[in-house]
């Protein structure tokens, strides 16, 4: 499997770090080896000194496909998710500096905790859907789907034009405003519509 991720899909993300306003999405991918399950504890690493959290919303890929037209694009998933997009601020910044590859910054050991996939069929409307992420017991993240500039649909549609997408595959599609930090002895907390998903210490 693999780990697809959209940057800069939320506007107040974007104006929170300076950033420009993409007019096509910013896709970077994380190796499998990203990957932290069942709310494992992250133990920081030594690569980095300023490790932030990005929480966002995942798509699970259940159809291999490419090409994929965007209306056809909601039969390519079928499972909804809640994950923590974790960078390394210091080396992604240094990267952007010198217009380098965010790999390292973005895919190291454990960079991709992610929660249990629901049926998205549990959910009313995917298109507006509340997620939000706490730590220590206070809300520093806060998000809706109906804020993103870039749908599901699209995202899709678009990387599969480059990137065949195969079953099992995850994509990341953004984070909202309010990332940061986190230190050792941080717990995090991550909920979807009300429910909650994530549950995990930095350590
Ligand atoms: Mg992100």
């Amino acid at each position: 499997m693999k780990i697809l991720a959209i940057g800069r899909n939320y506007v107040d993300h974007i104006e929170e770090l300076n950033n420009e306003r993409p007019s096509e999405p910013v896709v970077f991918t994380k190796p499998e080896t990203a990957l932290l399950k069942n709310n494992q504890p992250f133990y920081y690493p030594s690569i980095s000194k300023d490790i932030h959290y990005e929480v966002e919303v995942l798509l699970k890929v259940c159809k291999n496909g490419k090409n994929i037209e965007e209306k056809f694009a909601h039969k390519y998933y079928d499972q909804i998710g809640l994950g923590i997009d974790f960078t390394a601020r210091d080396l992604q910044t240094k990267a952007k500096e010198k217009g380098l590859p965010w790999a390292l910054a973005k895919g190291f050991n454990h960079s991709a905790p992610i929660s249990e996939f629901r049926p998205k069929s549990d959910y009313k409307d995917l298109n507006s859907l509340n997620f939000s992420l706490d730590i220590d017991g206070k809300n520093v993240q806060k998000g809706n789907t109906s804020l993103v500039l870039f749908s599901f649909g699209f995202i899709i549609a678009y990387i599969s034009r480059y990137i065949m997408l195969k079953k099992g595959d995850i994509i990341f599609t953004g984070t909202p405003k309010g990332v940061g930090p986190v230190q050792i002895g941080n717990r995090l907390e991550g909920y979807l519509e009300g429910e909650k998903l994530l549950d995990f210490e930095i350590r």
